[in-house]
């Protein structure tokens, strides 16, 4: 530790990525990536992107993007932040909007981030715990005795999980704290799930998160955004243009463009993979695994004879790679990102080899 170090940064406990290791004979199914590509057309643009034009900053509003957005998602283009994956639009909404000197809520299994941006913003955390089945209970996010929220946040669906809350649900845990912003993380909603984004004009407390990384596959532009009240999001613009005023650049700016005007592909490709991971699961239970109801591209199963961490390292000893996370009921788990209909093929074989 360095005695030039800031006391923020004594304090730190940063959130470590998921191994990103050279692809080589490698079935990668820990980080939850698409297996199919972009769409063509959002290649088409970055290449078209590349060349002189790369001399000129980019756009500091992210006008166009904000523009197609709006458009499909029925907004006005004030109602939307981008940022540079959905961790940096998180981050942007911890800072401006989560911090208020109350706890922040949130489930006690989640995603990681959560706790390290607390412990970056100083923000006081209240870890609700999810039932025994692994679901988030509405009614615990609902104002109770004296106890209320600062603000809440959770994935919809969950991670590591992949357990969804119907769009009812959510909204009654909005509507339920309107003194509260609520953050729905919808990472992975069109994997099965309805976006809480058709409910911010109705809720100025609603704040929805959306990644490119995941459905749109293209976890290496990254390219995120927020959806709320015009209100909410001028709060997180003041906090990119103290700091970064240029929330995206070029080429990740074309792509994204490009991707949300593809929508015939993004539906097929999300199909397919919903299809693949329907199939993944009853594979899975035919081989004795307990496997969560998942409205995600990932799956979180256990098998009742054989360790977590045992069946990752076998995986792993036969190239394939799955998530596994050393926390307090959840070690029994992996958490397994849906391939190719071949690499879930592969993956089966391997754990029928293992057990
Ligand atoms: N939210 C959740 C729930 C996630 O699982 C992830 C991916 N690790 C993210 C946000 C961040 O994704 P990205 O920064 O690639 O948009």
């Amino acid at each position: 530790m360095s005695r030039f170090w800031s006391a923020v940064v004594h304090g730190l406990t940063p959130y470590v990525p998921g191994e990103q290791p050279k692809l080589d004979n490698l079935i990668k199914l820990n980080t939850n990536e698409h297996p199919y590509g972009p769409s063509p057309r959002a290649l088409d643009a970055i290449r078209a992107a590349t060349g002189d034009g790369l001399r000129l900053y980019p756009d500091p509003n992210a006008d166009a993007l904000k523009a197609v957005l709006a458009r499909r998602h029925g907004l006005q283009p004030r109602q939307i932040f981008v940022g540079n994956g959905s961790d940096e639009v998180l981050a942007h909404a911890f800072m401006a909007l989560l911090n208020h000197g109350r706890p922040l809520w949130f489930p006690d299994i989640t995603y990681s981030f959560y706790p390290v941006y607390c412990g970056l913003y100083g923000i006081e955390q209240r870890a609700v715990p999810l039932t025994d089945d692994f679901s988030i209970r509405t009614e615990d996010y609902l104002p109770q005795g004296g106890e209320r929220p600062g603000a809440i946040i959770f994935p919809n669906p969950n991670a590591p999980t992949g357990r969804l809350l119907s769009l009812a649900e959510v909204e009654r845990i909005v509507a339920g704290n309107p003194d509260a912003v609520v953050l729905v993380d919808e990472a992975y909603i069109d994997f099965g799930g309805d976006s809480a984004i058709t409910l911010v004009d109705k809720h100025p407390n609603l704040l929805v998160v959306h990644t490119f990384s995941k459905s749109r596959s293209l976890a290496g532009l990254r390219v995120g955004f927020a959806a709320g009240h015009a209100d909410l999001i001028e709060g997180m613009e003041r906090v990119k243009n103290s700091f970064n005023s240029y929330p995206l650049d070029r080429l990740a700016l074309a792509g994204a463009v490009a991707s949300v005007e593809d929508e015939d592909f993004f539906r097929e490709s999300c199909r397919k993979v919903i299809t693949t991971r329907d199939a993944l699961v009853g594979r899975m239970r035919a081989l004795g695994f307990e496997v969560l109801p998942s409205a995600a591209n990932f799956v979180f199963a256990r098998h009742p004879r054989r360790d977590g961490a045992e069946l990752t390292a076998e995986l792993r000893k036969r190239a394939i790679i799955v998530r596994h996370f050393k926390a307090p009921r959840i070690d029994q788990f992996m958490r397994i990102t849906v391939g190719t209909d071949e690499q879930c093929t592969v993956l089966v074989d391997a754990l029928k080899d293992i057990l």
